[in-house]
């Protein structure tokens, strides 16, 4: 049968052995795909039931009991959990703040210990927020350090720049484990040695990754990383992020943000700053509630599925968007502006056009297909593995043709949304 028939998406679908997880969503209009879970994950069934108890009951009523009857636990259990779909222990991750936050936490506590070096490295393809963050965390800390933004070729991450750049004059290095982008990923393991090799500290934000690509913190060795729960972990719009500090760093590196919530015991309300021995001296100061909450059902669902399967499914899903792009796209000026190995990517595809952001308008707002835009060109496709069917991704493709084909996109503005 041939790729482009939409019973051989049915028949990859039938085959699908996650497939009955898409029940587990919220999906009122089955004819509008959701490309976009990449940038907000699809609200769970269970968070929906969550938040209504977490909001009439929790809050209504048990009021500031609440406190005692599971509230300040939850960034540590939460945590903990995430801890599972990264290879990371219980008590090396705790949810917390924003992962721009966590990052220059993070950073400026890393340059701080390796105080006697001058140097940050990361490359261009690491998302605005990493960079502005590194750029006040080369200034603000004890010894000014310089960054350094190695150059990409625009779509994969430029490895042996970095390694001929990182010495022993390199206080940190910190990449973006998939970038947002062109959905390069880095090998962690290789990254991390390079770095270690250097006597270097790296930072890896797995925004992009945590819920798509597997990772292993641990079997990496990495002491550092970061990431997002409004991704591919369906945990809400502007929904905490988390932190991980590898065990043996936990104690070495201190927290630039004393707060309350980071004292060894908070309600002591004493004077003077004693910091937490764990992880815990890491949080600043009271988590939003409800939207922490809300991660869990989320987490769970990701590892009852189990990280090995959603990435092969991820594997064939994007290979099989590209083997329609082939056959589709490509001919009507589509460029790939992603990594053609499925090792070196993660779970979303950026497609290059002319007339990119018009396209993306049609697509969205008369096709009923919801990606993203990037500059300059990217129309990036999210496949969330564990409620995209092979059947929206063919659909969504033939979309896209159409837009084209019929120049559809020709109506629309070439003046951009505030929010892309
Ligand atoms: C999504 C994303 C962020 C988001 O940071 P916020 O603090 O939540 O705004 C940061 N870094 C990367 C690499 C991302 O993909």
């Amino acid at each position: 049968m041939p790729i482009t028939d939409l019973a051989y998406a049915q028949q990859l679908d039938a085959q699908d052995p996650l497939a009955h997880f898409r029940t587990q969503f919220v999906i009122d209009d089955p004819d509008l795909i959701y490309l976009d879970g990449n940038s907000l994950g699809r609200l769970l069934k269970r968070s929906r039931d969550l938040a209504e108890d977490l909001v009439a009951r929790q809050w209504g009523q048990r009021l500031i009991r609440g406190w005692n009857e599971g509230w300040i636990e939850l960034q540590s259990q939460i945590g903990g959990k995430i801890g599972q779909l990264i290879g990371a222990a219980a008590d090396e991750v705790i949810v917390a703040d924003s992962t721009s936050i966590n990052l220059f936490k993070l950073a400026l506590a890393a340059v701080n210990f390796n105080n006697g070096r001058s140097k940050i490295i990361t490359d261009d393809l690491n998302f605005p927020s990493d960079l502005y963050i590194l750029q006040g965390v080369a200034r603000l800390a004890k010894r000014p350090l310089q960054l350094q933004i190695i150059p990409s070729d625009g779509i994969h991450g430029p490895v042996e720049a970095l390694a001929a750049t990182i010495d022993d004059d390199t206080a940190l290095v910190a990449l973006s484990h998939t970038v947002f982008k062109s959905s390069y990923t880095y090998d962690m393991a290789k990254m991390t040695r390079l770095a270690q090799d250097a006597g270097a500290l790296i930072l890896w934000d797995m925004s992009h990754s945590v819920g798509s690509v597997p990772a292993d913190l641990q079997a990496a060795n990495a002491p550092l990383a970061v990431g997002c729960t409004y991704k591919y972990l369906n945990g809400g719009p502007g929904a905490p992020a988390f932190l991980y500090i590898q065990r043996d760093w936990q104690h070495k590196l201190g927290n630039p943000v004393t707060g309350w919530m980071g004292h060894e015991n908070m309600f002591e309300f004493a004077l003077n700053y004693e910091r937490d021995a764990g992880l815990r001296h890491f949080l600043t100061g009271t988590p939003p509630v409800l939207s922490t909450a809300l991660i869990e059902p989320g987490v769970d669902l990701l590892l009852e599925a189990g990280m090995d399967k959603l990435r092969v499914k991820s594997v064939q899903q994007t290979s099989y968007l590209l083997d329609l792009w082939r056959e589709w796209l490509a001919p009507l000026g589509f460029r790939l502006n992603s990594p053609t190995d499925a090792a070196q990517r993660g779970s979303h595809i950026s497609l290059g056009h002319d007339e990119g952001w018009r396209i993306s308008q049609a697509l969205s707002n008369e096709m009923r297909v919801i990606p993203d835009f990037r500059k300059p060109d990217n129309i990036r496709l999210g496949i969330a593995p564990i409620y995209t069917t092979f059947a929206d991704i063919h659909e969504a493709m033939s979309r896209l043709r159409q837009v084209v084909d019929k120049k559809l996109y020709e109506r629309y503005s070439l003046t951009e949304n505030v929010v892309t």
